[in-house]
C-alpha cells in the first residue's frame, strides 16, 4: 500500500485514543497545549526523504526523547567507560521520574540513562566552560541529528519546568549526597531542564529516529554521525528503558527500539528500516501519548517492523 495513505489510516485509527489522555499538567507550560493534536512522519532510510500526515509542522519540547541524544553527546565527551560509571543499564519498573530506590544502591548509580535520575547523572557529564557553551552544544547536536537547523531551547517550558522542578531538585540532590554528581548541582539541572526543553516537530523526530535506525549515518549525506557501538548501546537502552514502565508491553506488543517524551512526542527506530515520528500531547497515566501509542501499533503490524 501507499506509504501516504497508511499513515492517513495510522492516525484514523490512533484519533479516537487521543480523549482517553490529557496533556502533562506538572509542567504548567505543557498543560496548555491542544491535546487533539496528531501527527506522524516516516523517513526513508535510502535518502532521508519524508513522508508526513497530521500536525507534522507544530514545534514541541522533546523532553525525554532528547534523554536519547544527551547520552550519545556525554559518551562522545567523555566516553563510554566514564559515563557509565554514573549511570547504569537496568530498567526499572518505576515512573520516569521515581526516586524511591536511588538511596537503596549498593554503588548509588541511578539505574538508567533513560529515567529522570539517570539522565540528570548524564547531563552532568556534558562539557563546556560555563552553562550557556553546555547548552549550545546541546542545540548544535540536536540540529545536527534532526537536520533541522531552527531546532533550538523553547524557553517559556524551560522557565516553566525550573520554576515548579521540586522533585528533579530533589533527585538531583540526592544524588550530590552519594558523590554521584560533580560540581554545582544548579547549573547541572538547568542543563537538564534545557535538554528537555529542545523544541522540533515530528518530521525532525522522524529524521533523528532514521539516524539510529541506519546504524548512525545521516540517511541525505551518508556520514556517520553517532559510531556504531553506540548506537546499539542506545537502541538497546530504548528497548529496555524508553517507553517508561510500560516498556515491557511495549517491546511485546509493537516491537520497536522507541523513546517518549512527556511533549507528547516519541521516535521509534525499527533497525534497517526507517525512522518514525510521532506526535500527540494527549498522555496516558505513565506519561505516553496515548494517540502516538497507537499510531505505532498500527504502522508496526502493517509495516512488518516488529523487530521480534
Ligand atoms: N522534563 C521532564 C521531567 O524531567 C521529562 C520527563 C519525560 O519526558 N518523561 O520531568
Amino acid at each position: 500500500m501507499n506509504q501516504q495513505l497508511l499513515l492517513q489510516e495510522a492516525l484514523s485509527y490512533g484519533r479516537p485514543f487521543t480523549r482517553y489522555g490529557k496533556p502533562a499538567g506538572y509542567i504548567p507550560e505543557l498543560a496548555k497545549i491542544d491535546p487533539n493534536r496528531l501527527g506522524v512522519a516516516i523517513c526513508s532510510l535510502e535518502d532521508g526523504s519524508i513522508i508526513t500526515a497530521g500536525e507534522c509542522d507544530a514545534y514541541f519540547t522533546m523532553q525525554s526523547i532528547a534523554k536519547v541524544m544527551s547520552l550519545i553527546l556525554a559518551i562522545e565527551h567523555n566516553g563510554f567507560e566514564y559515563v557509565f560509571t554514573k549511570v547504569g543499564m537496568e530498567p526499572t519498573g518505576d515512573a520516569f521520574n521515581s526516586m524511591v530506590r536511588l538511596d537503596q544502591l549498593t554503588d548509588n548509580k541511578p539505574f538508567n540513562p533513560m529515567i529522570n535520575a539517570g539522565a540528570i547523572a548524564v547531563a552532568s557529564c556534558i562539557r563546556g566552560s560555563c552553562l550557556a557553551e553546555r547548552q549550545q552544544a546541546c542545540v548544535d547536536f540536536a540540529r545536527l541529528l534532526t537536520g533541522n537547523p531552527e531546532v533550538d531551547i523553547d524557553f517559556s517550558v524551560f522557565r516553566s519546568e525550573k520554576a515548579t522542578g521540586y522533585k528533579n531538585r530533589a533527585i538531583i540532590n540526592l544524588m550530590k549526597s552519594n558523590g554521584i554528581i560533580d560540581g554545582e548541582v544548579e547549573e547541572h539541572l538547568d542543563l537538564y531542564f534545557s535538554i528537555c526543553s529542545i523544541s522540533a516537530n515530528c518530521k525532525d523526530l522522524s529524521y533523528f529516529a532514521a539516524v539510529l535506525a541506519n546504524n548512525g549515518v545521516d540517511p541525505r549525506s551518508g556520514r556517520e554521525l553517532v559510531p556504531l557501538r553506540v548506537v546499539k548501546l542506545v537502541r538497546s537502552l530504548m528497548v529496555t528503558c524508553g517507553m517508561y514502565d510500560y516498556s515491557g508491553e511495549f517491546a511485546a506488543t509493537v516491537g520497536m527500539p522507541s523513546k517518549s517524551g512527556v511533549g507528547g512526542g516519541i521516535i521509534s527506530a525499527p533497525i534497517g528500516k526507517c525512522g518514525i515520528g510521532v506526535y500527540g500531547p494527549a498522555l496516558d497515566v505513565k506519561g505516553n501519548s496515548v494517540g502516538g501509542l497507537k499510531v505505532l501499533e498500527y504502522l508496526s503490524d502493517k509495516m512488518g517492523l516488529n523487530m521480534f
